[in-house]
């Protein structure tokens, strides 16, 4: 385990010992993080015992009061950014000074977070934090911007791909040592789960790709008139099996003239995405709609569901790469965490909107927007 040191700069001894235990038990993990960061907290009442600790200790995270008996925030904040030291410094303010705080972010410090806080905001302001700085970190060595961008999918691929290898390795093992004795149908249902764990590797691998090209800056699309409904057929058929599997009703509502311009590939991973979910994320017996229509310049996809659903919280991040809902009702399907995002960044790159509607036990509903007719004139 690493630790993050973070020094709260601050006159009076309430914030100080409130910072403490808010943070002494609190840890960070990140998918691209092999161990989960910690923080050791250090303390100053004034700015000048706060640069001689700064000094003397170099902390990562510096938390700033302005308003010090001495030298003020402001001069603590300058200090820092002469000397260029590699600290994040976030403002801790009374609402009176937000503005001097707003100008301090002006000066180089990262944030402001106003006083009083709750645990919630100050823990949610030093992930956020640690999270930016690790990765600044890790990547601040590498030159190049390929570079980084390999290190940290090649980083995030060897996390992924550990756990389902040691178990599929785990079961081989077992069968080749015939720990289940001499009958076949013993090890059925390791084959079985070995299974299911390539099956995990082959669509993270898969999901890599895509997430790879869109992340390549610029917008590579193979723009045609697309018949939408014979996509849609597509990935109904790619949907069946597990459909089938899971004894889920998949309807899909699409006219047969309607026609766009978009590239044919994205629209079917769109589509796959967004009805696979429905499927993998569904009760058994559940039921999966889909609507597609358009409406003057522009194209509406739905995809409703009967499904787990997911409360307020957990929709929050969906969207970002590598997050999945973890809960008792998650736990056994697999995913890579990656759908969602490369159907958002596709989606915004025809200048689309992505919603969700969702609700715990009852279901949720993915509403895509699309312009129609998209030139490339129209993304800048
Ligand atoms: P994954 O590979 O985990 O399915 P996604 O990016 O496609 O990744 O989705 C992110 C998370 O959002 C999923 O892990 C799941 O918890 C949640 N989610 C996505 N679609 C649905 C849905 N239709 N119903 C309930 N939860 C969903």
């Amino acid at each position: 385990m690493s630790s993050f040191k973070v020094l709260v700069v601050d006159d009076e001894p309430g914030i100080r010992m409130g910072t403490r235990r808010i943070l002494q038990n609190f840890k960070v993990d990140y998918p691209f993080m092999d161990e989960h960061i910690d923080f050791e907290i250090l303390e100053a009442a004034t700015g000048e015992d706060a640069i001689e600790i700064i000094d003397a200790q170099l902390p990562d995270i510096v938390l700033l009061d302005n308003k010090l008996p001495g030298i003020q925030g402001i001069q603590v904040l300058e200090y820092i950014r002469n000397k260029q030291y590699d600290i994040v410094v976030v403002m801790i303010t009374s609402y009176a000074s937000l503005e001097l705080a707003v100008k301090a972010t002006r000066d180089g410090a990262y944030d402001f977070i106003p006083k009083p806080f709750t645990p919630q905001e100050l823990r949610a302001s030093i992930e956020n934090i640690t999270k930016q700085l690790f990765l600044r970190r890790m990547t601040q060595n590498l030159n190049t911007e390929g570079k980084q961008i390999r290190f940290q999918f090649m980083s995030v691929l060897s996390h992924e791909l550990k756990a389902p290898l040691n178990a599929i390795e785990g079961y081989i093992r077992m069968i080749g040592e015939k720990q289940m004795g001499d009958n076949v149908d013993s090890y059925q249902e390791m084959i079985d789960r070995s299974l299911e764990r390539i099956k995990g590797m082959r669509q993270l691998i898969l999901d890599m790709l895509d997430l790879t090209r869109l992340n390549s800056g610029k917008p590579m699309h193979k723009l045609q008139q697309i018949v939408v409904s014979d996509i849609a057929r597509i990935s109904k058929d790619t949907v069946r099996p597990l459909a089938i599997q899971k004894d889920v009703d998949v309807y899909v509502y699409c006219p047969s003239e309607l026609v766009m311009n978009f590239d044919p590939g994205e629209m079917e991973i769109i589509l796959n995405n967004l009805l696979s979910n429905a499927v993998k994320y569904n009760h058994e017996g559940g039921r999966v709609d889909c609507r597609i229509s358009s409406e003057k310049d522009q194209v509406t996809i739905t995809v409703s569901d009967t499904g787990i659903g997911m409360d307020k919280e957990e929709q929050l991040h969906i969207f970002e790469d590598f997050v999945r809902v973890k809960n008792t009702k998650t736990r056994h399907i697999t995913g890579s965490g990656l759908g969602l995002s490369i159907v958002k960044k596709i989606v915004d790159s025809y200048g689309g909107k992505i919603k969700l509607q969702s609700y715990p036990d009852k279901g949720s509903t993915f509403t895509v927007i699309l312009p129609r007719e998209f030139s490339f004139e129209q993304i800048n």
